[in-house]
């Protein structure tokens, strides 16, 4: 990965996992300007193969292929690597998002998808990649809002906020992986360790409280945005 002119994010090396050749033809003009080198795959063999052998920065994995499931393609990608994996889904359903997003893929995108949002989708990922994880001990500073993940204080326009712990764990497990759709799941098991009951229903009432805490207009959250049965994003 490189930094490119105008300091957008350029991939060395791009893999697209997809069967459907115009699909393929349409997701490698997509990210012509976003990477040196764009290497495809029409099955989910063929795209296992050509993984391990280029190590990529970034895969583009379509869903349906021919001979593998996708998610299982992800889930073994996922066993040795950790370069961002966007997936393409033709299904709107929820429950295959969460199954995605568990088995380790960073965004989706469902088709048919616009070639700007996607390309814009994939830059995100690029961004993201480059830059170092967030520290245990950081100061993540967004807007008005500021929270020192070591001293766990949360302040707002300079005045501080009193967070539960739960609220705080919440939102440290969220903004240290900003920009990055987390699951009711990935949440739950994160702040409460594997403990059975709906993830969904405990954390809702965490997230409204969180938000009218953090937020400016908890209504229209700018920070901790919902995506609708499938979890939660921090926005930085
Ligand atoms: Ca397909």
């Amino acid at each position: 990965m490189r930094v490119g002119v105008e300091g957008a994010t350029v991939a060395r090396t791009l893999l697209v996992i997809e069967d459907d050749i115009q699909i393929r033809r349409a997701v490698k003009n997509a990210l012509a300007g976003s990477a040196d080198r764009i290497v495809e795959a029409a099955s989910g063999r063929e795209g296992l193969a050509l993984a391990a052998s280029w190590r990529p920065d970034l895969v583009v994995l379509d869903l349906g292929l021919p001979d593998i499931p996708g998610i299982t393609v992800c889930r073994e990608i996922r066993t040795w690597g950790k370069m961002p994996l966007v997936v393409l889904t033709a299904r709107h359903a929820e429950d295959e998002k969460v199954a995605l997003l568990d088995a380790g893929a960073d965004d989706y995108v469902t088709k048919p998808f616009s070639t700007r949002e996607f390309a814009a989708r994939v830059r995100a990922q690029l961004r993201r990649a480059l830059s170092s994880p967030i520290p245990a001990d950081a100061v993540v500073s967004v807007g008005d809002v500021t929270i020192d993940l070591a001293s766990r204080r949360v302040e707002r326009a300079g005045e501080s906020l009193h967070l539960t712990p739960i609220e705080f764990e919440i939102l440290r497990v969220l903004a240290s992986q900003a920009g990055r759709t987390l699951t009711h799941r990935q949440i739950f098991d994160a702040v409460w360790g594997n403990t059975a009951g709906n993830a969904h229903q405990y954390l809702r009432v965490h997230i409204t409280n969180l938000r009218r805490k953090i937020e400016q207009d908890p209504a229209t959250p700018r920070f901790i945005v919902t995506e609708p049965g499938v979890g939660y994003r921090f926005d930085r």
